[in-house]
């Protein structure tokens, strides 16, 4: 699909060259796409791309990916096998050509139906970066759908939200659907055209073209009252500015269904991020909060449940939906506030001055009057820099901060909060 546009820039220098690059792909690397935006390509570099192109599409499409799957569960438990170096459910005609390749046997019904756990996640921090939720934060969110009544998600980018929701369907009398908006093509194999649609939510683009923006209009569209919320948990390294473009297309998608008009109301949504970027999401959503509920990651290291021991995880969920209703567990240490009006961790103090509770992090945070705010338990006022910051910093001021975090003295390359072991 379309490339973005980037500018290179250099310190000091007030306008950078323009380029376009890989929108999805975060590494040359991964993707080594690149142009100039004034640049000129030949016919032959155009051929050439388009060759490349034809030469990377995926072994089989969505459409034939469904035609296996069916010939896959006529299959006794002893000719079920999944490629594991492949990626790819195996028909026995293919066995041959993938006999050197490690392989699972015995593929059972409950593993077809759970994906996310037979595929291993992508996690190339720069491209697909899949961090799946622990069982406990999606039980929690698709509890939480629910009781808001909700009975549609467009999961995007949420593979095991949908997957809990596709199982629950199958298991009993649950009336809630999910469609799968993702990159990750393997998961073609497992769901139908109308469950998932191969997506990039970094330029919006639907690879399955005009019939997927169909289905996904079509999932929009609320019928018989059955109210639709997106969920999305983008990669923490994704451009801010770009995702929200997306997002609004898809909101703007959502508005456009409704022939009365949706008056002035916006599609809920969930967008589950790093609490650090809250001011980037404000930026272009001003509409949202964030709420404090740390959302646990089962492959993440650093982001996995405080009370393990572990550090506690930094992502949160930025709605627009009203704080109130957002109800957290209190057996996880969250209570609500009256004055905000809203849930917060429990160790968030209600700040008079600020009159909120002023906690990001979950820890209990302090006023400092000189800056007028709250401010992280650690950090101090330094009459030098005029700011609260860090006991151990130089007081010479490095305006360029990290692209991930915000903050000075690294680059998004070396940011402690995207490292995982
Ligand atoms: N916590 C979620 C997974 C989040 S990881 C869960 O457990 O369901 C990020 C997800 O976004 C992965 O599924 C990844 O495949 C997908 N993704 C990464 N880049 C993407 C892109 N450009 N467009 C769409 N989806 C993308
Ligand atoms: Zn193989
Ligand atoms: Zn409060
Ligand atoms: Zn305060
Ligand atoms: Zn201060």
């Amino acid at each position: 699909g379309p490339t973005l546009l980037f500018v290179k820039t250099s310190q000091g220098k007030e306008e950078g060259r323009r380029f376009y690059a890989c929108s999805a792909c975060r590494d040359r690397k991964d993707c080594n796409f690149f142009q100039w935006e004034d640049e000129k390509v030949s016919e032959t570099r155009l051929a050439a791309r388009e060759e490349y192109n034809r030469n990377h599409q995926p072994p089989f499409t969505h459409r034939q990916n469904m035609d296996r799957y069916k010939n896959f569960v006529l299959l006794p438990l002893s000719k079920s096998r999944f490629c594991q170096e492949c990626q790819q459910l195996l028909l026995p005609a293919e066995w041959e050509k993938h006999s050197d390749h490690q392989f699972l046997c015995d593929i059972t019904t409950a593993q077809l139906k759970s994906p996310s756990q037979l595929l291993y996640p992508l996690e190339n921090k720069k491209t697909n970066a899949q961090y799946l939720f622990a069982d406990r934060s999606c039980r929690f969110l698709l509890s939480l759908l629910i009781d808001l009544g909700f009975r549609r998600v467009l999961s995007v980018g949420t593979p095991r939200l949908h997957e809990m929701i596709q199982s629950r369907v199958s298991q009993e009398d649950f009336s809630v659907r999910s469609l799968l908006l993702d990159i990750d093509f393997r998961y073609s194999q497992f769901y139908t055209e109308d469950e998932f649609c191969h997506y990039n939510m970094f330029n919006h683009h639907f690879f399955g073209g005009e019939a997927a923006h169909e289905t996904c209009r079509k999932f929009l569209y609320e019928e018989n009252g059955e109210r639709v919320i997106m969920v999305t948990d983008p990669p923490f390294g994704g451009l801010v500015e770009a995702l929200a473009s997306s997002f609004k297309k898809l909101m703007a998608m959502w508005k456009g269904t409704e022939k009365e008009g949706h008056d002035n109301k916006e599609m809920p949504m969930f967008w589950i991020f790093p609490y650090f970027f809250e001011s980037r999401i404000l930026d272009f959503f001003p509409s949202f909060s964030m709420m404090d509920y740390q959302v646990d990651y089962d492959n993440h290291a650093l982001y996995k449940h405080g009370k393990t021991g572990r550090r506690q995880s930094p992502v949160r969920i930025f709605t627009n939906l009203t704080p109130r209703v957002i109800v957290l567990p209190e057996e996880e240490g969250y209570r609500f506030c009256t004055v905000c009006q809203r849930y917060v961790s429990s160790g968030n103090q209600h700040c008079e001055i600020c009159n909120s509770c002023t906690s990001k992090d979950g820890r209990r945070w302090k006023h400092c009057v000189l800056c007028k705010k709250c401010v992280k338990p650690s950090w101090f006022h330094c009459n030098n820099c005029n700011c609260c910051t860090l006991q151990k910093h130089s007081c010479e001021k490095t305006d360029v901060g990290c692209f991930v975090c915000g903050e000075a003295g690294h680059k998004r390359s070396a940011c402690p909060r995207l490292s995982h072991t």
